[in-house]
């Protein structure tokens, strides 16, 4: 394990030693799942629902924090299989959705979300026009019930429909309040005012966190790492992970720890929850 700042090294021992008083936040795409050309044929790490499982056996709350619907996540995930292992374990496992607007744990399994933001049908509705206009009819549009992801990834230039079409979407987003969130080869637009560092917050506080550690890859989770470092200043130990890939570095110095991809986040949480167990016999 490579820790980026000199201080990371103590951070994580901090942590560890408040494990089972904290909290532990991953996002999934990029982080705990390989990012593939499809989003619907995205899964899960093979080694990440079992971890999870031990994760969750051996810290305060864990909790799955995604742009993605909360029901989706659950699928690609497998985390109704692992609430059942939580359920004999009488410990459970949290969901974030579309970026914490929508929540749902092992134990209750349902959604919970709110109804969609009122200028999201309109604007649904203006998208082919724009996509025709702006040449990038071969972007694939995901209708997300709260949101639409656009995403370019299966286009000729990714990069370059990206950026030719993120003035238009946001001129449009602008027009119905919606908000845009650029991902990697993605535009999300959504509801404002829910971002993944509301739901960081809003794990710290419900659980009396004394610990957070959050694991994330692309733009979105800047927002968590902010909320990250606020209970940081507030006196909880932290530690930022940074799950690398060649799209994007805006995480990297920001983190504690680097680590390659779903691969190294599966490596470093094995490694996390088997310090936590050794500290805790
Ligand atoms: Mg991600």
């Amino acid at each position: 394990m490579e820790f980026i700042s000199p201080a990371g090294h103590q951070r994580y021992t901090a942590l560890v030693r408040a494990a089972a008083r904290s909290v532990v936040g991953l996002d999934m795409d990029g982080t705990l799942s390989p990012i593939v050309d499809d989003p619907a044929q995205a899964r899960i790490h093979p080694d990440a629902p079992a971890l999870l499982v031990e994760l969750a056996s051996a810290v305060g709350t864990v909790a799955v924090i995604t742009g993605r619907p909360a029901r989706q996540a659950v699928a690609l995930g497998g985390f109704d299989a692992v609430g059942d292992v939580l359920a004999g374990r009488d410990r459970e496992l949290q969901v974030f959705g579309q970026y914490g607007a929508e929540r749902w744990s092992s134990t209750a399994r349902r959604v919970i979300a709110p109804r969609p933001p009122s200028g999201l049908a309109s604007f649904l509705a203006e998208i082919p026009a724009l996509l025709r206009t702006a040449g990038a009819q071969e972007a694939f549009v995901e209708e997300k019930g709260l949101g639409v992801a656009l995403h370019t990834r299966r286009m000729s230039d990714p990069a370059e429909a990206l950026s030719r079409l993120a003035g238009p979407v946001t001129t449009l987003a602008d027009r119905h309040h919606l908000v845009v969130e650029p991902g990697r080869n993605v535009l999300e637009v959504r509801a404002p005012g829910v971002d993944k560092g509301d739901a960081v917050r809003s794990l710290a506080a419900t659980s009396a966190a004394e610990g957070f550690l959050f694991a994330g890859d692309d733009l979105g989770d800047l927002a968590a790492y902010d909320a990250v470092d606020e209970l940081r200043a507030a006196g909880l130990a932290t530690l930022l992970v940074c799950s690398t890939s060649a799209e994007q570095s805006a995480l990297r110095e920001r983190a504690d720890l680097c680590v390659a991809g779903p691969d190294g986040v599966i490596e470093f949480l094995r490694r996390f929850v088997s310090d936590v167990v050794a500290q805790s016999v």
